[in-house]
């Protein structure tokens, strides 16, 4: 791998020219800024690099995703498996699917910025702009080893699909449908996920699942006007209802969630993933630095937190809204509340069946009353950590960076893994760019010229092992 790796090095600049290209191009999903160029931009560079593209237009008139296919080289296919001293004549090239996505966060607050988000500007060992991280600078990071492969070996180890989805910062509220449309293009016998990379300590840091998430709202009106406050003796509250609907969902000294059947599908642990949960770096004071909190829910330790943080269901109100809340006193009894909550789901919770569990919930308590809106539902996915995709992505991070991986099974954060693992049932890594200083999301977007170079070989080790191993 070593021509490999010195071409990655030597060829930093043209890859990053490849990058400053992507982030001058806006693609802000959320307002829908970029979009008339931003498709056809990261087409033709997937076509510079090879690929045969297509545009995949996705349904309800959302952002389109930009797909690419190449196909192995059998000379470079022999090469990968003679590094890894494999053998043999009959065995055919597999195909890795490449899941990244062209679209970015708003650059809200702007004047928070240092640097024009939409100029790629360098200071000292930094590159600044909007995606050139998240994920821009992930999908630079896979195109360098592409060309590195076609360059030093005369074409890809294996066959390669890259999907670039143009919705996942605003939640890729239509890659389940538009994956239904293409499922016959976009299967493969393996999945390197958006990112991965480094931690704060400079391990290398895989996660192999997502969370799941189920939006709601719950409203109810009881009265066809908000009344004088002296009414509350005789007239039903919409105020009192919510909060006693909401009350009913959660046992306030254990945390227990009381929704009926909520966790009958909670998947339970493996042995490999409580070993690594029990290797997670302790974050509980940068938490608690964080947020000012002085203890955590129903008086966890730092020894309890990865477990409930990770592997368990949360249920969040994230917004709560009735009668009057301005300067001094109003007295009314408000005819409406409202509430917005967000369930964290974990593998095998389905959104579809958690809504209706709470549906049924709100029903057998009394609160027929309260409406319950579908606002969004995402899938929870986790690879199994045992499996011969996630051992190889550890095994192959541990010799690029030469230090313990440290694994997350799952991130407790939520994204679209589900349609191409669930779905699709494609085993799914990380691999990446990534590290904790990169501000991904926020202002002053980063990376180091460093993380990327380590990242690119990174993914090019697990090419290699991908196309001779699988
Ligand atoms: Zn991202």
């Amino acid at each position: 791998m070593d021509s490999i790796h010195r071409h990655i090095e030597s060829n930093v600049d043209r890859s990053l020219d490849t990058l400053f290209t992507l982030v001058r191009q806006p693609s802000v999903s959320a307002q829908r800024l970029g979009f008339d160029r931003a498709p056809q931009l990261v087409a033709d560079i997937f076509v510079q690099h090879g690929f045969e593209v297509q545009i995949l237009e996705a349904p309800n008139n959302g952002l389109p995703s930009v797909y690419g296919y190449a196909s192995a080289d059998p000379g470079s296919f022999r090469r990968a498996q003679e590094q890894s001293g494999i053998d043999d004549p009959n065995a055919e090239p597999p195909t890795l699917m490449l899941y990244v996505h062209y679209d970015v966060q708003p650059t809200d607050p702007i004047e928070l910025w240092e640097t024009d988000p939409f100029e790629p500007t360098r200071k000292d060992d930094r590159l600044y702009g909007r995606g050139m991280s998240d994920d821009k600078g992930n999908i630079a990071a896979r195109l360098a080893v592409i060309n590195a492969f076609r360059e030093e070996w005369g074409g890809l180890p294996c066959n390669v699909k890259i999907f670039a989805e143009g919705e996942e910062e605003s939640g890729s509220p239509n890659l389940p449908g538009l994956i239904n449309n293409y499922a016959d293009i976009l299967t493969a016998d393996a999945c390197i996920w958006e990112g991965g990379g480094r931690n704060a300590q400079n391990h290398p840091l895989i996660y192999l699942g997502l969370k799941g998430v189920l939006a709601v709202e719950l409203s109810v009106e009881l009265l066809k006007t908000d009344a004088h406050s002296s009414y509350a003796t005789i007239l039903p509250s919409a105020a009192w209802t919510l909060v006693n609907a909401l009350n009913s969902m959660k046992d306030p000294t254990d945390d227990r969630i009381l929704i009926e059947g909520f966790y009958d599908d909670v998947r339970a642990s493996t042995p490999a993933e409580d070993e690594a949960l029990a290797n997670l770096p302790d974050d509980s004071d940068e938490w608690r630095q964080t947020f000012g909190n002085e203890a955590f829910v129903s008086g966890l330790g730092s020894e309890d937190l990865p477990r409930k943080h990770l592997f368990m269901p949360a249920a969040n109100v994230a917004g709560l809204d009735s009668g009057y809340q301005g300067e001094g006193m109003k007295t009314v009894l408000p005819a409406k509340a409202s509430a917005k909550m967000d369930f964290r789901l974990v593998p095998d919770m389905r959104p579809d069946d958690i809504f209706d569990k709470i549906r049924r919930h709100l029903d057998r308590h009394g609160f027929e009353n309260v409406d319950l809106n579908l606002i969004s539902g995402v899938h929870p996915f986790r690879t199994d950590m045992s499996s011969k995709w996630a051992q190889m992505a550890i095994e192959t991070s541990e010799e690029t960076y030469g230090k313990p991986a440290v694994i997350y099974p799952t991130m407790a954060g939520s994204g679209p893994m589900y349609d191409f693992g669930g779905t699709l049932g494609i085993p799914i890594t990380s691999a990446g760019i990534d590290h904790p200083t990169h501000k991904i999301h926020a202002p002053n977007e980063n990376i180091t010229i460093d993380d990327f170079i380590l990242g690119a070989k990174n993914i090019a080790n697990l090419m290699q092992r991908f196309a001779a191993e699988w």
